[in-house]
């Protein structure tokens, strides 16, 4: 898969050098590009924002620099390649597992970073002209910047991408991937400052285990997200 990230912090982006999806870009199987958004200003201070039309608090990224930004990507790309584009934004859908899953299949997305109050809107149609649009939020709070958000949904789908994490099961019993938190897990040793591994899983019966776990999974999508219990496990 082939990543583009327009942003002002490259230097956010660095950690991907690390870690799983580090792997996963020396093997080649995530192609990470990350853009300065500034390179494609044209006056002498690099200037990427300004005042809002109508007034307002605060400053509106400038269409000009996101057109040029998103023109030299898609000029960049194979042809007939229609990228989808992410504007991480408060005011988008609600990215979740379902959406990290439909997207690890992309095979090239480009995140665009905000700052300040967001990018100015007509950068969204334009995007829309060159492939698909998503702006998508993290959760109903507010970030500087749509680095950490972009970060978050790289490695949200970056790591669904078939090869980058090594035992492909481990990713479908997870929290998030049927409705169900996942279960609470432990190691060695048995008993650790009091606190006991509970009898079962020492039992070596693997009916009994799957039993528990998934008795574990309810209670705990019950306390804690009752929001997410699918309707025939509701008390
Ligand atoms: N004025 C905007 C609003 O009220 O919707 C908030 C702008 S925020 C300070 C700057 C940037 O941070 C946004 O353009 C977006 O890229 C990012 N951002 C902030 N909160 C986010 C969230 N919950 N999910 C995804 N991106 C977010």
């Amino acid at each position: 898969m082939r990543v583009d990230v327009v942003t002002i912090f490259p230097a956010f982006f660095d950690v991907l050098e690390v870690s799983l999806l580090g792997k996963a870009r020396g093997a080649g199987l995530l192609d990470v590009r990350v853009h300065d958004l500034r390179d494609y200003t044209t006056d002498r201070h690099r200037t990427v924002d300004d005042t809002p039309y109508g007034g307002g608090a605060g400053m509106v990224m400038k269409p000009e620099p996101w057109g040029l930004a998103l023109d030299a990507i898609v000029a960049d790309a194979d042809a007939g390649d229609r990228p989808t584009f992410i504007f991480p934004s408060p005011a988008g859908e609600r990215f979740s597992q379902g959406t990290a899953r439909e997207l690890s299949e992309a095979s090239h997305l480009v995140f665009g970073c905000g700052r300040y109050e967001g990018i100015d809107e007509r950068v969204f149609a334009y995007a829309a002209t060159l492939g698909d649009v998503r702006l998508m939020s993290l959760g109903d709070y507010v970030l500087n910047g749509g680095e950490v958000a972009s970060m978050a949904m790289i490695e949200a789908i970056g790591r669904l991408i078939p090869g980058v994490v090594g035992n492909p099961e481990s990713l479908v019993e997870e929290s998030h991937e049927d409705g169900l938190l996942e279960y609470p897990s432990y190691t060695k040793p048995a008993s650790w400052r009091g606190h006991e591994v509970p009898d079962v899983l020492l039992s070596g019966h693997h009916g009994r285990v799957a039993e528990w776990r998934h008795a574990q999974r309810v209670e705990r999508t019950r306390e804690r997200r009752p929001d997410l219990l699918p309707g025939d496990l509701e008390a």
